[in-house]
């Protein structure tokens, strides 16, 4: 480490040109310019992740006020650091005032008296993150600044958050970081300086790194979780962004409405407080500007923030002003809104901002005010606060001994046993605690065999597994305008219902098509704390080699299935229910053939699913399955939905190419492709037309073209399949003319509203597209698509509905407005065009990677291209 740093200080050396530097010589700190050349936040200068981490290495290499750790590694393979500051004194104490914390935040003190002694003793860990969203560059650049200021300070206020707290700085997105730096700097000085960046900034999520909280699919939201529910539980969480409602300069807690039930009224009380000593600060240092108390809601727990509110952590968001990149740029008030333009005080915008120059520094600054806020509020407060981790933990515990819902039962048998798997590891991820029964018991009427797993409600962190595993009901807030606070003008929202910032319902059971029990009386059996799951038959069954059945209702059937094609085994799908040997198989039963059984045992035991071995093949109609070449369509105009279907893909091992406009423009797709899949996007015009030139460098230009949509159509009437997700299946209706109309293209929000909710479908089991799901089947809503079918006069481009939306029972759990326009209306369909066809997934069926129920709709369209010309063989 030694040898590094001084390798570091010479690189910085010779960056720096002949003779020693004024920081080396006199022994004190290198402030950011003095390493990297210029100031943190400097006009056209952005600090990439390698530049901050060599920094702040730098810094631990001359000071004993902070630390570098490691945490894991990003997507993109970085390692991931943060920095540990605090006074010498309490970094040399780590390990004891990380166990003080711990105790406090599980509950484990021996009594309140014992507890405010330990609160007494410790100190508050906070954690301040930068850069989550890569281009919202302000916030981890302050991060290096702040570093640096609280390493080097010598007055009071850093004295005392030295002292009293131990301070977190995170990273969130380094690789995200890089990628934002190196645009900037290769577009700088160029027309296309502060044009947006052409892909996602987060290899798979994009900006939806900040809706991964809650199921942690992202190796970056796993590190995070891990630093902070298993590691170091801290008091408080602040999370920066750079997006204020303008013309704000910054947006602070307290939030808007509605606020999420499941979190302890502590923690929205002290939100409250800190954002109000944060708004302070400002004013004091005349800083105008800061806004609270709308927009930004705490309803949605996908965020980064959200997600610790019910793990008894204070989470902090603001939204700072940004324009673009480390570009400056002039406002008068002529550029604000009418209702900004007076200049009107109010109780939660006090200061309104007056206009004028707006540069990364300024940015930067306004997060460094916010940030020392904290630290400050924290510092004073840290014995109540420390206290206060008890406090809540022990009367979470507490309620849930005396309140439904006691807890939680998930059977051993489900349909898709990965994806307990999936759900029970992540929650452990997020420090639920899992237990498995050790007897058979009964609950509510129901008995259940020994082993199954049981969540209890009376844990620390109860009501985030409560917030999970129950249904949502978003209230509608248009009733309750006086318990807004002003916040709902009625008259605004006649007819039309207020929508919710993101999401209104997610209960992971139904995400992942899991049977998951509420317990509404006290779980009475004994019980054991898992660490590890052990409960898949990951085997093959039964003698023989002749044939192999796998259970199509299985997500990583599809990775078993990619890989016994790479191998050149043979893939079967059984058109029909067959009885093999008195055992009934459904539909859609994967039947493999021509590997060794020593390949099949190592495939059963890697992916960990049961296969059944079979002497010979048995006898049943099967579709015959070729491996496809598939195409995923990614846009310059960069969506999120394409990076979560390549994490999909990806994790079932799919072979995919990405294709951009300039090959579909060019046209001949079917001598590449079987498959071409359309990712949900903003708009059909976006997607067809791109960037507009001279917004972009010419290479990321233009969208699809007319020409390419018409290459699109000859790929699928040359025999091609292609899928169109969500709201993209208007391109369908629009330009493929398929016989079909989407209901909602034209629905106003007095009509239908569903932004993010679960409803209920109806799938035609008997059809290959909807091979392995369950009827009724929980699916994700939000902006969907309904559509009514046209009549034909030909038979040849009937569409075949494959799924419709529920008549009964829509709504499972969120929020639906006008749910009558949709009900018995179809959700998938089908449209042959000649050799070809177009297969419309009306809802999104892999959304944000989470609904793990219904990836196998998208994965079943990709291998139904190669399955054209099968029919009637005998298996
Ligand atoms: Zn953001």
């Amino acid at each position: 480490m030694k040898k590094f740093c001084s390798l570091l200080i010479l690189s910085a050396l010779t960056l720096l040109g002949p003779g020693l530097p004024a920081w080396l010589t006199a022994g004190v700190i290198p402030a950011p310019e003095d390493i990297l050349g210029f100031k943190a936040g400097a006009d056209y200068h952005l600090i990439n992740y390698q530049q901050a981490t060599d920094y702040l290495k730098q810094l631990a290499s001359v000071s004993n006020r902070i630390k570098l750790e490691q945490m894991g590694q990003t997507t993109l393979g970085l390692p991931m650091y943060y920095a540990i500051i605090s006074s010498p004194e309490n970094l040399a104490r780590l390990q004891e005032y990380k166990d003080i914390i711990k105790k406090l935040s599980l509950g484990q003190a021996a009594s309140p008296q014992e507890a405010w002694r330990l609160a007494a003793e410790g100190r508050a860990i906070v954690y301040i993150d930068g850069g989550l969203h890569a281009t919202e560059c302000a916030p981890a650049q302050h991060l290096v600044q702040l570093a640096y200021d609280l390493v080097s300070g010598e007055d009071e206020r850093t004295k005392k958050i030295l002292n009293e707290v131990i301070c977190l700085l995170v990273f969130a997105n380094p690789d995200g970081m890089n990628m934002v730096a190196d645009w900037y700097q290769k577009n700088l000085g160029t027309p296309f300086e502060v044009s947006s960046l052409p892909y996602l900034y987060h290899y798979y999520g994009g900006h939806d790194n900040n809706r991964d909280s809650y199921v942690a699919n992202l190796k970056e939201t796993q590190n995070i979780s891990r630093l902070v529910n298993q590691d170091w539980y801290p008091v408080v969480l602040y999370n920066h962004h750079q997006t204020a409602p303008f013309p704000a300069r910054i947006w602070l807690p307290p939030s808007s409405e509605p606020t999420n039930p499941n979190v302890h009224p502590l923690i929205v009380r002290w939100q409250n407080l800190i954002g109000s000593a944060m708004g302070a600060a400002f004013d004091s240092e005349e800083k105008d500007g800061a806004i609270s108390r709308i927009v930004f809601d705490t309803w949605y727990p996908g965020y980064v923030t959200q997600v610790v509110d019910s793990h008894n952590i204070i989470s902090i968001l603001t939204e700072t002003a940004l324009y673009r990149y480390a570009t400056p740029r002039f406002y008068t008030v002529r550029d604000f809104p009418p209702e900004y333009q007076d200049l009107t005080m109010s109780a939660f915008y006090p200061s309104p901002w007056k206009g004028g120059w707006w540069r990364l520094r300024d940015a930067v600054d306004y997060c460094l005010t916010a940030s020392k806020a904290v630290l400050e509020t924290t510092a004073k407060y840290r014995q109540e606060l420390l206290f206060n981790k008890y406090k809540m933990a022990t009367g979470i515990i507490n309620r849930f001994e005396h309140e439904p819902p006691y807890g939680w039962i998930l059977p051993v048998s489900q349909s898709d046993p990965g994806n307990l798997a999936v759900l029970l590891n992540r929650l452990m991820l997020l420090g639920i605690d899992i237990y498995r029964a050790d007897e058979d018991f009964n609950c509510d009427g129901v008995s259940y065999p020994r082993g199954t797993f049981l969540i209890p409600s009376s844990q620390p962190f109860g009501l985030f597994a409560k917030n999970m595993l129950e249904e949502q009901h978003y209230p509608d807030l248009r009733k309750y305008p006086a318990l807004w606070q002003g916040l709902v003008d009625t008259k605004k929202f006649e007819g039309a219902p207020l929508e919710a910032y993101d999401m209104m319902g997610w209960t992971l059971p139904y995400q992942f098509n899991l049977q998951v029990k509420t317990a509404n009386t006290p779980l009475k059996v004994k019980m054991t704390r898992i660490k590890e799951l052990d409960f898949f038959q990951a085997k093959v069954e039964g003698s023989g080699s002749g044939a192999y059945l796998l259970d199509h209702s299985q997500n990583a059937s599809f990775a078993a299935m990619n890989r016994i094609l790479k191998a050149n085994g043979k893939i079967k799908w059984a058109k029909k229910t067959f009885n093999h040997h008195g055992q009934n198989y459904p539909a859609g039963t994967i039947i493999a053939s021509g590997l060794s059984r020593d390949f099949m045992e190592k495939l059963a035991s890697s992916l960990k699913i049961k296969i059944q071995a079979l002497s010979s093949s048995p006898v049943v109609e099967a579709y015959e399955i070729v491996a496809p070449r598939t195409g995923l369509y990614q846009s310059w105009v960069a969506v999120e939905d394409e990076g979560w279907t390549r994490y999909i893909l990806d994790e079932q091992e799919f072979s995919y190419r990405v294709i951009h406009d300039a090959e579909i423009r060019a046209g001949n797709l079917a001598a590449s492709y079987d498959a071409i899949i359309l990712p949900d996007h903003y708009s059909i015009e976006l997607l067809i037309n791109g960037y507009p030139k001279g917004t972009m460098p010419p290479d990321y230009v233009g969208g699809l073209t007319t020409g390419g949509v018409n290459n699109l159509k000859e790929f699928v009437r040359r025999g091609g399949t292609l899928i169109f997700m969500n709201t993209t299946c208007d391109l369908a209706a629009q330009e493929f003319k398929a016989p079909l109309r989407n209901i909602l293209a034209k629905a106003k929000a007095e009509e239908f509203n569903c932004v993010g909710s679960i409803l209920q479908a109806e799938f035609d089991l008997s059809q290959p597209v909807a091979y392995g799901l369950s009827n009724p089947q929980p699916i994700i809503f939000a902006d969907s698509c309904a559509f009514d079918l046209y009549p034909s006069f030909t038979d040849k481009n009937i569409p075949k509905v494959i799924g419709r939306y529920a008549g009964d029972n829509l709504l499972l759990s969120g929020w639906i407005y006008g749910q009558n326009l949709i009900q018995q209306k179809a959700a998938v369909v089908e449209v042959p065009v000649e050799k070809g066809r177009l297969i419309l997934l009306g809802f999104p069926v892999q959304y944000r990677a989470q609904p793990r129920g219904t990836f196998k709709l998208l994965f079943n369209s990709i291998f139904y291209g190669t399955i054209k010309n099968s029919s009637g063989q005998k298996g």
